[in-house]
């Protein structure tokens, strides 16, 4: 089965031209349309906000792009609130979303004004004593047990870390209160990748269900419920990705059905949404190098796990084209493999793809988000750079390929390590 790409045989020879592989290539047109087409769905919803997670990409190009479609960024790290920083974001465009957090990164969120999202009651104490209480806050809800519907269990919470009881959040609300916090949020993050159109309409309706209890509860002012990441994108070619109006016509459901029947209509609804973002608008290049025959066929690749790290560590399937013979018939099985010392390293196995010649460029799918940015030096590995392709098919430079002196710069205080110049 054939998968739609951005980049055509033509257009990757040009970049890695100028760029060699393994690259890591991004759609600006892909990820600019899909940013507005998520806040036209959520367009009932006054003070809509999609907080891009930082980790699944975090380039400061694709970061401001974003931000030219009205998303804010959603931080777990010291590293991703000092990105943050520097690109100008401050106060409620960043969201704070971290857990077994450090003081002195509660210390730079206050410092930015980050809306805080703490992952569990005792943070209370640990913020106010490290850096004072703000005057919002949201909080991370874990509702224990099983996730989903009866027929499609898509999350198992009670094994999670993350998260407050139920029970928990009552108190912490009402001791927040006290503490003179005056508006909430509640967050929750249930499951991951999720394909269908049902996973935020079946979370949206527990987490209205839980504020509207708790303002009951506590008489407190919630101001937006956080639904988070989760949604996923269709990596295998017979999927579909998933109807975001469909999605949204949901939530607004479970909005009108529990909020406004009960007269709130002022609470807005916050993404924190990585994959769907990214994923299918990046991909990964990468050249063909050697064939070996043993007991499977096998096409040896310049990428490895190092570059795109998810076929090896959850055996994830991402898609792959040959660049120039998409029309061409699937008729050989190979294991299509990396060069780490790690028998996992295989980017695809049992593959049905063209007859593969040397010096073909493979383009590796769904490689926007949690790719370039799972990236590591195992094995002595260099990270690739990343490129950005523009609307007019212009490219560009947006991060550039680890160098021998990036390897060594942590050994730079043995003199034999020095950085060259
Ligand atoms: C990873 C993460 C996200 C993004 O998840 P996706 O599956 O990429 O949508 C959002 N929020 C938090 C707190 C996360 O840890």
């Amino acid at each position: 089965m054939t998968k739609k790409t951005f980049l055509t045989k033509a257009k990757a020879l040009e970049i890695t031209k100028q760029f060699p592989t393994p690259l890591h290539v991004y759609d600006a047109k892909g990820i600019s349309d899909n940013a507005d087409e998520l806040y036209r769905a959520f367009s009932w919803n006054k003070g809509f906000k999609e907080y891009f997670a930082v980790k699944a990409t975090p380039n400061p190009v694709i970061l401001k792009l974003l931000r030219n479609h009205n998303c804010g960024l959603d931080c777990s790290s010291y590293a991703e609130l000092a990105i943050a920083d520097k690109l100008g974001f401050s106060g409620d465009d960043i969201m704070f979303s971290s857990n077994e957090t450090a003081a002195q990164e509660y210390v730079y969120a206050r410092k930015l004004g980050a809306i805080i999202n703490l992952d569990d009651i005792t943070h209370i104490d640990f913020l106010n004593n490290c850096a004072g209480m703000p005057d919002k806050i949201c909080l991370r809800f874990n509702p224990g047990g099983e996730f989903g519907s009866d027929k499609d269990i898509m999350g198992v919470p009670r094994d999670a870390k993350y998260g407050l009881t139920r029970a928990q959040l009552t108190i912490a609300v009402e001791k927040l209160a006290q503490l003179g916090v005056k508006e909430f949020g509640l967050h929750a993050f249930l499951a991951s990748n999720t394909v269908g159109n049902t996973y935020y309409p079946l979370l949206a309706k527990l987490m209205f269900t839980t504020v509207l209890e708790i303002i009951k509860e506590t008489g407190v002012k919630f101001a937006f419920v956080n639904l988070s990441g989760g949604i996923g994108v269709p990596y295998r070619p017979d999927q579909e990705k998933v109807d975001i109006f469909a999605v949204s016509s949901g939530v607004e459901q479970a909005y009108n059905d529990i909020f406004v029947k009960n007269g709130i209509n002022d609470i807005k609804i916050f993404t924190e949404l990585g994959r769907y973002m990214l994923a299918p608008y990046g991909c990964l290049l990468t050249k063909v190098l050697h064939f070996k025959h043993t007991y499977k066929e096998y096409v040896g690749v310049d990428a490895c796990a190092a570059h795109l790290m998810r076929p090896a560590i959850y055996g994830a399937y991402h898609h792959i084209t040959v660049l120039g013979k998409e029309c061409d018939e699937s008729d050989k099985i190979y294991d299509v493999v990396g060069s780490l010392c790690e028998n996992c390293d295989k980017f695809a196995v049992n593959r049905s793809l063209p007859t593969i010649e040397y010096g073909d460029l493979l383009l590796i799918h769904d490689a926007g988000a949690h790719g370039h940015a799972m990236g590591y030096n195992y094995n002595g590995k260099l990270r690739s750079a990343e490129v950005m392709l523009n609307e007019d098919g212009s490219f560009v430079q947006i991060r550039r390929a680890e160098t021998l002196n990036d390897y060594f710069a942590t050994l730079d205080i043995h003199s034999e390590f020095k950085a060259q110049t």
